[in-house]
């Protein structure tokens, strides 16, 4: 008996013990099942907070319409401040001469030399240099930052050895200033804040020209700081240079902005301001731009209060390349959190701005075999070895966050549009004669800046959105035209196009 017995209950024990493990299975399963419902719950979310269905973006399209006209109606009237340029003439292909640009923009600074030979059809763009802006001069002194643009521009110019057509005679300078600007003139303007990162303090209030030229002086170099132009001015003036239906520009780079041709009677916190065109070239600096109606999410207002400008440029944090990135890597990090889909933390996922947007882009377009180029980021995060169905949701992360940023910003183009009577509407009334509104006019929009160039699925969601908002019939008379470099070339020509 006791043999058989003895059989009988380590077969009961060995099926109690299989059971037991497969309900220690079955338990895991369930609970990794939950923590991917968990992650699937947090995605859905961030869906919906983002959703821009064509309503909300025409409410947006109204909304940036009203604000433009009350930040030209007083002065502090809107979150836009509207800036004055000073220029109201715009390059028109008859410039000669050579003219150099330095543009300062959020990640890149660039040098450049412009030939012009009198015809729209003979530009020479020579000598483009494009460097990274050493991030310590982001919060240096205003004398370290300018020492340092001096120094750049006089390598520039020794390079040019003794051929330059330029030797002998001072050289004419535009410098392209991609932060807000208060201008007394085309060539003058303090600094009103920094954004996109930038944080010398003593600089606010100080004339930047001023500050360009003297540091030009101490080096002794025989340059004159000729105009200083926003970048959105220049890819403005790039675009007029082309092609005179050229009446907005806008630039999504490190920050995003707009300009655009306003006539000076609807210029109206600056009475009585007359230019021989009847017009003024308006800064915007649409960054700003607020409104009730943006998607905004939990990730979006934690990233702006641990900004270095928290309440400012709410617009400009939703859209343009120095955040795109940090919000995909908030959503990843959330996710990381409630669930080990990503295996254990990464202390790397914590620290901001980590995630480049450029690496955004690089995951949303991966057309690599199962994700590779996802999964080498991802490693570059601190997070290894997630299998393809966490990759394939990293890469709708990124494309929920992408979507949405081209989206308004395909609103906040047609609001300029709406606001200057282009957008087939018949604009909302203020100094514009109804039988101008009317008539539907070929527009073109300038557009430049590294996200909008290289990102295809950003450039896309823009294109598609406006066409989503104007419709098809008046989409075709609103052309987008990308301008590589357009900011700085188009800097050059407008210090020609003052000597002419
Ligand atoms: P800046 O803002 O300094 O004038 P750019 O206009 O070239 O310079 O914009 C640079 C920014 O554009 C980068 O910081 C990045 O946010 C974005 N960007 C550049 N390349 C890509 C890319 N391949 N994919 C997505 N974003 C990009
Ligand atoms: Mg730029």
């Amino acid at each position: 008996m006791g043999g058989k017995v003895a059989v009988a209950i380590a077969a009961a024990a060995a099926v109690l013990l299989s059971c037991s493990v497969a309900a220690v299975m079955v338990g895991r399963r369930i609970k990794s099942r939950s923590k991917w419902r968990g992650v699937v719950e947090i995605l859905k979310e961030l869906e919906e907070a983002c959703d821009t269905p064509v309503g909300r973006l025409r409410q947006l399209v109204d909304a940036m319409a009203v604000e433009m006209h009350a930040g030209l109606a007083s002065e502090g009237g809107s979150k836009l401040k509207m800036l004055l340029t000073f220029f109201h003439h715009l390059p028109n292909g008859t410039e000669k001469g050579t003219y150099y640009a330095l543009h300062l923009g959020g990640t890149y600074f660039r040098i450049l030399r412009v030939h012009l030979g009198g015809e729209r059809s003979y530009l020479d763009v020579q000598d483009v240099e494009r460097h990274p802006i050493p991030s310590h001069l982001m919060n240096s002194t205003s004398e370290v930052l300018f020492n340092f643009l001096a120094f750049s521009l006089e390598r520039f110019i020794e390079k040019e050895g003794n051929g330059s057509s330029s030797q002998g005679v001072k050289r004419e300078l535009a410098f392209t200033f991609s932060f807000p600007l208060k201008h007394s003139s085309i060539s003058s303007g303090v600094l009103i804040k920094w954004t996109k990162g930038f944080e010398i303090s003593e600089m606010v209030g100080k004339d930047v020209a001023e500050c360009l030229q003297g540091a030009l002086n101490r080096r002794g170099l025989d340059m004159h700081v000729a105009a200083l132009v926003n970048d959105t001015v220049g890819a403005l003036s790039l675009g007029y240079y082309h092609d005179p239906d050229t009446v907005v520009a806008v630039v999504f780079g490190t920050g995003s902005n707009a300009c655009y041709l306003e006539r000076t009677d609807a210029i109206i916190k600056s009475q009585g301001l007359l230019t021989t065109s009847g017009n003024m070239v308006v800064n915007m600096e649409w960054g700003n731009f607020w409104s009730s109606h943006l998607p905004r999410t939990s990730y979006d207002i934690d990233l702006d209060a641990e900004s270095s400008n928290p309440n400012d440029t709410g617009f400009e944090k939703m859209i343009a390349g120095l955040y795109l990135g940090d919000i995909v890597r908030r959503v990843i990090l959330h996710m990381s959190q409630v669930s080990d889909i990503f295996g254990p933390t990464s202390s790397l996922l914590s620290e901001p701005y980590v995630l480049r947007t450029n690496s955004v882009s690089a995951m949303h377009e991966d057309d690599t075999h199962e994700l590779r180029e996802v999964a080498r980021i991802l490693k570059d995060l601190g997070v290894s070895e997630v299998p393809l169905k966490v990759r394939k949701l990293v890469v709708k992360i990124c494309d929920v966050v992408t979507r949405r940023a081209g989206r308004l910003a395909a609103a906040g183009i047609a609001g300029i549009l709406k606001k200057i009577g282009r957008d087939g509407s018949g604009g909302i009334t203020s100094g514009r004669s109804r039988s101008e509104v009317q008539m539907q006019k070929r527009t073109v929009v300038a557009v430049e800046g590294g996200l909008y160039m290289n990102y295809t699925m950003f450039r896309e969601y823009v294109e598609e959105a406006l066409v989503e908002i104007l419709g098809e019939e008046v989409s075709q008379y609103v052309v987008v035209k990308a301008m590589e470099d357009g900011s700085s070339i188009g800097s050059a020509l407008l210090v020609a196009s003052l000597q002419s």
